[in-house]
């Protein structure tokens, strides 16, 4: 049964000690992944994790929002992975040159506001539409798709795609997403709205632990329906508290299965198929 882990962040220090031991854990279980960007030095350590593979290991690169403040001194110890970067493109581009490069990500909007000043808050989102607005066109420059990231900006996002769209409407490919809304968490209605757009979205272990999205996941488009782990966040049940890892996306892929009623390996074909013609893999 073959899956595609299409987003996971083996990237990070979580898995500084045993990285090949994990990836090869996957692999050896017919399980593929895409090694997905925060920032420009964690893009160029995925890409050289795929490098080391001769297939299955793919990358996607970009600055994620979160990456544009300092946000070094925050207490949570995820937080100490962002540190502030300026978008460049020049130093992207030489990365997503490379042939395992499969998508520009994560990219996005995030408004969950840690300590920052009223103030200093709106020119932080300001310069976040700014730098998701720039990659969107980056992406579109390479023909490459988006990994997008969201959290309690979905208003924003919305517009914004939308303007986005309009602008570039003969561009954007028709016959099959352009992006992805990766761990999706909003609600029907708002993932109508993306699927509109022309994008898809992709769920985590989150479903294994909330039945909040079984109603979508029953009635929504079989083609717009991925799956990823986000390793080392997001473990499925009954691994919840543990590191998570590209092997435990078949967790997900099995409540899937359960919620529809139908076999993991229908699932598997699903969106292992989806997965291949969004990022464009053999
Ligand atoms: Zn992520």
């Amino acid at each position: 049964m073959k899956l595609i882990d299409t987003h996971c962040h083996l990237n990070l220090p979580y898995f500084k000690d045993d990285i090949d031991e994990t990836i090869h854990r996957a692999l050896n279980a017919d399980i593929e992944m895409v090694v997905v960007g925060t920032d420009y030095k964690s893009s160029k350590k995925g890409l050289e994790i795929a490098n080391r593979y001769q297939n299955g290991v793919y990358v996607a690169v970009g600055l994620h929002p979160e990456s544009l403040e300092d946000r070094t001194e925050q207490e949570n110890g995820d937080k100490a992975y962002f540190s502030a970067e300026e978008f460049n493109a020049d130093i992207y581009q030489q990365l997503a040159k490379f042939p395992r490069v499969v998508a520009v990500g994560e990219i996005g909007l995030d408004y969950f506001r840690h300590n920052t000043a009223a103030h200093d808050w709106e020119l932080i989102k300001q310069k976040q539409r700014q730098v998701f607005r720039e990659q969107l066109e980056f992406a579109l420059q390479l023909g490459l798709p988006v990994i997008i990231h969201c959290r309690q900006a979905h208003d924003d996002m919305l517009s914004l795609l939308t303007d986005f769209k309009n602008k570039y409407r003969q561009l954007l490919p028709t016959e099959r997403s352009w992006g992805v809304l990766h761990c999706f968490s909003g609600d029907e209605n708002l993932a109508w709205h993306y699927f509109n757009l022309g994008l898809s979205i992709s769920f985590t272990g989150l479903i294994t632990f909330s039945k909040n999205w079984d109603s979508l996941i029953r009635k929504m488009p079989d083609d717009r329906l991925l799956i990823e782990t986000d390793a080392p966040f997001m473990t499925p049940e009954p691994y919840r508290g543990k590191r998570n890892e590209p092997l435990l996306v078949s967790y997900v892929a099995k409540r899937l299965a359960d919620i529809r009623g139908v076999s993991a390996e229908r699932i598997a074909a699903l969106t292992t198929a989806n997965a291949r013609s969004l990022f464009r893999l053999s």
